[in-house]
């Protein structure tokens, strides 16, 4: 059943719920999905209405001067499915290099796990995403890529994009049915109370209603890498050796121009129909290559410049904030979209060739506009010093607000430049096309200065798991170190960030953390 909090009987929700999990995005979704139809009593607390939901964006306010900017803000959504109402639905699971510890990492990664031991939850998270698998190695695939050069410094691997990916209109229709699971919208957790035997309680906030306390025997946070370590370091869980919201991690993208690029290049990055499923080329760095240049995870794709105005950015922002319950809230909204109406219309005979050719060819039709460019993507390690805190500045219900402090090292730098000049390399001996690779700059500062990082808006870290609290906030189980009752869900729990879309793997981490959790109520 879905209810909304500000018109429910008092009386409603005073029951003791086996589970109660705060946020409905996918971590939160996948993990009520798995228990729908079970005997087991979930209640989920969603800040965010089950239809466009203007009114809880304004929750989402952050304060940064880093290299993140309005992305931490605008790049979240509240409301049934959570961000996955923005997001561009691309999955692709951690590979067995992503998930082994990178020695360059001042801190530990995924200690104990494994591609074998994930298997079986991958499978799992792809029928909660409504797809399958389609072989996401390139050994799966017959036809070999154009840019067979590149095989060699680089990995192909093929991420798919989904054709629904608002999981909260995927799993709506289930959750309203469901007899065991109460999904609360409208219903912003303010505060976990806590008590010797741990988590007793979570205080949630509705307008207009008046605060009312929801009861589980076992608690699960899974409200995003910053919401979390906010309510966290709030109640001061997980904080014995100050390690909640530390460690935040970011994939961080760099465009740089091509020369004389190739058709082969094209067709070698573009994404492609498969089927009914839009697969991606994703080349990145082999372990070979991370480890003889004791670089970092990174990829290449293909990016599109035209000189400003750019239809590009123009064409996303639409396609984003016209199908977005964040779309009219404010003026300065309104305004982007009226520029980016504008830039687009300016363009109207540039758009209207590359629509007909990317239909033609099967392309995306973004994809096909504009210059080629070279987009170069990086991990970011995990660094205690990158994190989010809270700051004196508060929301509507009296929150401090999350302030996030991160900044690229030299080491994401350096990798950068290192894959520009090896792409340049390999294409220049193929006669491909050439990376200008010489014109970035030759220190982070001036890389953060002349504003060259692109955030991919993929929230990482702040919770992470690791055996002890030491280095980490939960265990292998996604427990919070120190509170039996209490667990995170979501890629705040991720160790190390690796390359790739973080969503597939904590859709899979929520599904293997609904079966420890059916374990303990047995
Ligand atoms: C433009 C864009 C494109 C992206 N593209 C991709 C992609 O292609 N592939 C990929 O893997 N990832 C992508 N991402 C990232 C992806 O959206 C996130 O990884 C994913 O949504 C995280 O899921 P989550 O459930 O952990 O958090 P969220 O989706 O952020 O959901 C958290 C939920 O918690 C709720 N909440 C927060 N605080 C509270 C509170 N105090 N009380 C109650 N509820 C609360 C929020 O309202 C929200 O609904 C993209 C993101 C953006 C913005």
């Amino acid at each position: 059943m879905i209810i909304d909090l500000p018109t429910c009987p008092a009386g409603q929700l005073s029951t003791l719920f086996d589970v109660a999990i705060v946020g409905a995005g996918p971590a939160g979704l996948a993990l009520a999905t798995e228990f729908n139809a079970t005997g087991v009593r979930v209640v989920m607390l969603e800040s965010g209405s089950a239809g466009a939901d203007c009114q809880a964006e304004d929750l989402n306010q952050t304060v940064t001067d880093s290299v993140l900017g309005r992305s931490a803000t605008a790049g979240r959504a509240r409301g049934l499915g959570g961000t996955s109402q923005l997001w561009a639905g691309q999955l692709l699971p951690l590979s067995e290099q992503e998930l082994s510890v990178n020695p360059s990492a001042p801190l530990n990664g995924w200690v104990g796990f494994s591609v074998a031991r994930m298997k079986p939850y991958w499978r799992r998270a792809e029928r909660f995403f409504g797809t399958s698998d389609v072989g996401y190695e390139a050994q799966n695939w017959n036809s070999s890529s154009p840019l067979v050069s590149l095989t060699d410094p680089f990995v192909l691997r093929f991420s798919q994009f989904l054709n629904e990916p608002d999981m909260g209109k995927r799993h709506q229709a289930a959750l309203e049915d469901s007899v065991n699971v109460t999904v609360v919208t409208r219903a912003t957790v303010q505060e976990i109370l806590t008590a010797d035997e741990g988590v007793t309680g979570l205080r949630v906030a509705a307008d207009p209603a008046a605060g009312r306390v929801i009861k589980a025997k076992h608690y699960v946070i899974a409200c995003g890498a910053i919401e979390t370590a906010r309510l966290l370091l709030l109640a001061g869980l997980g904080t014995r050796r100050d390690m909640v919201g530390r460690c935040f991690m970011e994939h961080l993208g760099v465009v740089v121009p091509l020369r004389a690029p190739s058709r082969t290049l094209d067709l070698g990055l573009n994404s492609r129909m498969v089927g009914a499923r839009r697969m991606l080329p994703r080349f990145m760095t082999s372990t070979e290559y991370v480890e003889r240049h004791s670089a970092l995870n990174a990829g290449i794709g293909l990016a599109r410049v035209l000189s400003s105005p750019s239809p590009i950015p123009a064409l996303k922002l639409l396609r984003r904030d016209l199908g977005s319950p964040m779309s009219l809230t404010s003026s300065a909204t309104r305004r982007e979209i009226w520029m980016a109406a504008k830039t687009v219309t300016s363009h109207a005979p540039q758009v209207a060739r590359a629509v007909t050719a990317a239909q033609r060819r099967g392309h995306k039709v973004t994809e096909c506009l504009g210059r080629p460019a070279l987009s170069i993507s990086v991990e970011t390690l995990p660094h205690p010093e990158n994190r989010v805190v809270l700051n004196r500045r508060r929301d509507r219900y009296g929150m401090p607000v999350p302030e996030i402090r991160f900044k690229p090292t030299d080491s994401e730098w350096r990798t950068i430049k290192l894959v520009a000049a090896t792409v340049d390399d390999v294409l220049g001996r193929a006669r491909l096309g050439r990376v200008t690779h010489d014109t970035l700059p030759s220190s982070v500062e001036e890389a953060i200065a002349d504003e060259h990082f692109v955030p991919a808006l993929h929230h990482m870290g702040t919770a992470r798991i690791s055996p002890t609290e030491r280095t980490g906030v939960v265990d292998e189980n996604c427990r919070v170190h120190g509170c039996a009752n209490l667990h995170v869900a979501g890629a705040a729990t991720f160790p190390t960030g690796g390359l790739s879309n973080p969503t597939h793997t904590l859709v899979a981490l929520s599904i293997r953390l609904a079966d420890r959790l059916k374990d303990e109520l047995r």
